[in-house]
């Protein structure tokens, strides 16, 4: 805990928001739903699916947060994804597309850990448009090979907050877990 609080302390930015495009309810829930998880554990704070409501993927979300507390502050369905990354530009903040054509995330991720404006991070589902590159301030790989947005949601935030997001826990949370290593023990937190 005591390494991620001093971690927090040091970053310059406030916001890391992920947008998830290429959403299709049905075919596509459990995947999305890895990444808004992935996404909530692993230190994101906002959460926005592109031109799509699916009332299923909201759920799945707040089960998670009423019981381990509540990570993602802003969660928003069915934006038009380019003027939501014009505005999040706009409002000065910067926008890294993940994809396995960009440049290789150890060239970038200095630069970007320094920059003190907040992230927007974008991962796609099937062809991503060309728009969306375009728009990025980075197209980052996470290596060269295709693998998936849930891993490459994964990765870039961990190299992002180096690390210490793997102590997170979150307020509210009414489950915590005591490690053990053997068995499985979790505890009611009293609030
Ligand atoms: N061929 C697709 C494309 O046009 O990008 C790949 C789709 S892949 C199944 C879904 C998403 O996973 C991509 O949009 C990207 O965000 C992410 N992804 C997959 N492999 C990646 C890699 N090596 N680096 C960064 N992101 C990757």
């Amino acid at each position: 805990m005591e390494h991620a609080l001093q971690e927090q302390d040091r970053r310059p930015w406030n916001r890391v928001y992920v947008l998830r495009l290429g959403h299709r309810p049905g075919r596509d829930k459990r995947i999305t739903t890895h990444v808004a998880l992935v996404a909530r554990a692993f230190g994101a704070n906002g959460f926005i699916l592109a031109d799509v409501v699916d009332e299923g993927l909201k759920e799945s979300l707040l089960k998670i947060e009423k019981s381990w507390g509540r990570g993602i502050s802003y969660f928003e369905m069915g934006v038009n994804p380019v003027e939501y990354i014009n505005k999040w530009k706009r409002d000065g903040g910067e926008v890294i597309h993940l994809t396995m054509y960009g440049v290789h995330v150890d060239f970038v991720i200095d630069e970007i850990k320094r920059s003190n404006r907040d992230k927007l991070v974008i991962v796609g589902a099937e062809k991503v448009p060309r728009i969306i590159y375009d728009l990025a301030h980075y197209n980052v790989a996470i290596g060269y090979q295709p693998h998936s947005e849930v891993a490459a949601l994964a990765i870039f935030l961990d190299k992002l907050f180096s690390g210490s997001e793997l102590y997170l826990e979150y307020s509210g949370a009414r489950l915590r877990i005591i490690p053990e290593y053997n068995g499985k023990k979790v505890v009611r937190c009293r609030h």
